[in-house]
Order: structure tokens, then sequence, then C-alpha cells
């Protein structure tokens, strides 16, 4: 552990402090926040003293991100919830959006390094150690994620950027570097696989030791990480942020069994159900929408943000010595279909087909026949097949009656041939959006 006295600290100790944390965070927010005082004065808490600690921060308003882009005008392109004074502001970092415009997102020096110090816990967890190479592929640019690549430094790595699409740089440096550790999205993990097997470089044979995915969810879904351990000769473990909140805030551990919440102390966490919005208990086996709060930010600090990210709950004991809830990422809450009453994860069908794997190449593609969330059955789904392996009306027909048995979900399969679904080098699209 990077700071074992706080990672394995008791979690009951854990929200000891972070109540104290969050009810200063909510008197700086009402002092500071134009936002959130008259957010919080609507929903009939006048002061901080009625809005209470953490115990009853599930009777305070959700924040949505456009909410947050509506208050951005000409002369404060961040938004009413920007807290700090202009000279308080180190760093200015910006997310892609889907509107065009980019959202801001401050830092004050103290937040920037919280930023960093959550990081470095996070992707320490995965094993890294000081004095190792680890080879990145971000091109981190405007993006949160440039702040993770600070944590590299902090943990004492050395580290290799490499930049995103160039792949026979990447490859390169791998061979000559000899690095022990590749950060890399879980696409980009899938694609260097399929590539080396084609070009008869031995992967499996190199110095990585271990990957670390993130970017998107995939990482910890069992088959989908096997292939990737399988390709890679390397132990595959995952990281997740989210940009208006912090980079790489969660990281697994060497059990792989969820990833661990490194920025502890800095976040709060809540799970909510995505459509009534309710607040769910954080118990082994829940799932729901995760919902983050910042406990002692400055520049523009987020309460209850609605991160739109799925997330199933363990809370037994792990034998790395870590505390607290751990999270696994199973899509995007956005990408949900819901076919006949059930809710789906394209993911989570990825999953189901991967496990066909060698006959297929664990690439999908989910093709709705209808705009919106709600899908009558069949569902369509494209699943490659393998390079070596041939259309077969039984495969198709055994997929299709294992996504029913494993998530109650009539699919129609048909079977691609391989090459035919688009790779990425950076995050996948598993389900058309030109429907949607
Ligand atoms: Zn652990």
């Amino acid at each position: 552990m990077l700071e074992p006295e706080t990672e394995s600290r008791p979690w009951s100790e854990q929200l000891a402090i972070d109540d104290a944390s969050y009810r200063e965070q909510l008197a700086y927010l009402y002092s500071r926040s134009t936002f959130y005082r008259s957010k919080l004065n609507e929903a009939g808490f006048a002061s901080p003293d009625a809005a209470g600690g953490l115990a009853e921060i599930a009777q305070l308003p959700l924040t949505e991100k456009a909410e947050l882009k509506a208050t951005a005008v000409p002369g404060n392109p961040v938004g009413a919830h920007l807290c700090a004074d202009h000279a308080e502001i180190v760093r200015i970092y910006s997310t892609s959006g889907t509107t065009g415009t980019p959202s801001y997102i401050p830092l004050t020096a103290d937040d920037l390094d919280n930023w960093v110090t959550g990081s470095a816990r996070s992707y320490a967890a995965s094993g890294v150690s000081a004095g190792e190479r680890i080879v990145s592929s971000y091109n981190a640019g405007p993006f949160v994620a440039g702040a993770a690549l600070a944590a590299f430094d902090r943990i004492q790595l050395c580290h290799i950027p490499v930049g995103t699409g160039n792949t026979e740089r990447l490859v390169l440096a791998i061979d000559q570097l000899q690095p022990e550790a590749a950060v890399l999205t879980p696409s980009y993990a899938a694609y260097l696989v399929e590539w080396a097997a084609e070009r008869g470089f031995d992967l499996r044979g190199s110095s990585v030791r271990r990957v670390l995915v993130a970017g998107e969810p995939g990482g910890g879904e069992p088959a989908f990480r096997a292939q990737l351990e399988e390709g890679w000769g390397a132990r595959v473990t995952e990281a997740m942020g989210i940009g208006d909140i912090g980079p790489s805030l969660w990281g697994e551990c060497e059990q792989q069994d969820g990833m661990h919440l490194g920025a502890r102390g800095f976040v709060h966490a809540e799970l909510i159900d995505p459509e009534t919005g309710v607040a769910l208990p954080l118990e082994d086996g829940a799932s729901g929408e995760l919902v983050l709060t910042h406990l002692r930010h400055h520049a523009a600090p987020l309460l209850r943000f609605r991160t739109r990210d799925h997330v199933v709950v363990s809370t037994g004991e792990c034998h790395c010595g870590r505390t607290g809830p751990r999270v696994r990422c199973i899509g995007r809450t956005d990408d949900m279909l819901i076919v006949r009453g059930v809710n789906v994860f394209p993911s989570a069908i990825r999953e189901v087909v991967s496990a066909f794997a060698p006959r297929v190449s664990g690439n999908i593609l989910v093709t709705p026949a209808t705009p919106g969330a709600k899908q009558d059955p069949p569902l369509p789904v494209a699943v490659e097949l393998a390079a070596d392996s041939v259309d077969d009306p039984a495969l198709a027909t055994a997929i299709a009656e294992r996504v029913r048995a494993a998530l109650v979900v009539q699919v129609r399969i048909e079977l691609v041939p391989w090459g035919s679904l688009q790779r990425s080098e950076y995050k996948s699209k598993l389900v058309t959006t030109t429907s949607r």
C-alpha cells in the first residue's frame, strides 16, 4: 500500500473523518458557491446545519452535469459552481462533452495534489512499485487523465509516455525499454493482442507483467479479463475515475475483486436507482448508479454528482488489507437498454459472448431496432467470429441461449466475419447510436 495508515483504516473511522470534512465542505459551498447556495435553498435547506451530515446526505438534491453546464456564461465559462478566485486556480482541464463546447474543470494547488494522491493510491493498488517502468498510451491533452499520469511520479515509477494511435511505437518501447507495466484502455489492450498475433510479436513473452486498464468499463469482466491476461501473459487490473470529480478515483488490487476507493477521504460515494434517483444502501451485491461528492475540494466542488456509471458493490474483506466498499463498473447508465422490463448492459452481453472464445473474437455490436432505452425482444446483436472460425448457426443459437439464461434477455445473434467490427485504439462502442 502506498499509504497503509489511510488505506487500511477501519471504514467506520473513515466515515467519521469524512463526516467532519463533509460538514466543512457544505459550509464552504454555502459561503462560496452561487450554484449550491441557491440549489440548496430552493430544496428547503437554508443553512449548512439544515443540510446535516453525511448520514443525511440522501435528502439533498442530486447534481446533473447539464445543470452545471447551463450556468456557464461568457464572464464565467466554468459555471456558477466555481468557488475559487482567479489567483487560486493552478490548472484548468476540460471534458469533451457531447454538446460541442467543453466543460471546464478548475483546480487549486491543493485540489490537484489530492487528485494525484488519490490516483497514486489507486494505481499502486495494482502492485506496481517504485523503480519499475510503466508505458502509457494516453494522449492526456486537455483531459483530467493528465493528472493521473502525475500519479506515476508519486509512486516513483519510471514513466514512458508514448501517446495514442501509434501501435508500432508502443510495441517498440515495450520491446526495447522492457517496462514491467502498461496502462491503456481495455479496448486498446484487446486490439494489441490481435495486432501482436498478426505480426508475430511475442506479447506474452514481453517484459510486461501488469496491465492497468482504465477509461471505459470492461477490465473487470471475468471472461474479457481472462482473454486479455492470456494475450498479454500479464495480470490485468482496472481503475476508474470521472472527469468532473477526479481521475482514477478507484483502483483494483491484485485480488482482482473490484476497485478500492483510492480517493477515500477526498470523495464520498453513494448509490442510487438511476430511474427514480432514490438512494440505495451501499451493501454487498447492491447495484446502481454511482453518485459522488467532493469532501475537501476548493475550486469547483460538486455535491451528489450523478456519474452515469452503473456499478456493483462488494463489501467483504479484501485480502490486501484495504478497507471500505469496492465497485465494479458494468456500464454507463446511458448505454443501458430495457428489454421487456429487464435492464441489460451491452458490456454484460459482451461478457457472456466472450466465454465462447476462441470461436469468437470478443467483439460485439448491439444494434437496437428503435430509438430509446426500451426495446422489444429479440435484441439484435452482431457477434464477430474469430479469425479461423466459420459461420455456424448452431453457435449463434448457443450464444443466444447462454445470453437468455445469464441475463434473462432474448437476443438475435448475427455472426459476422472476423475484422468486420470496428477496433479502437481508445474506447470501443458496444452499441450503435444512430438509432438512439
Ligand atoms: Zn484489495
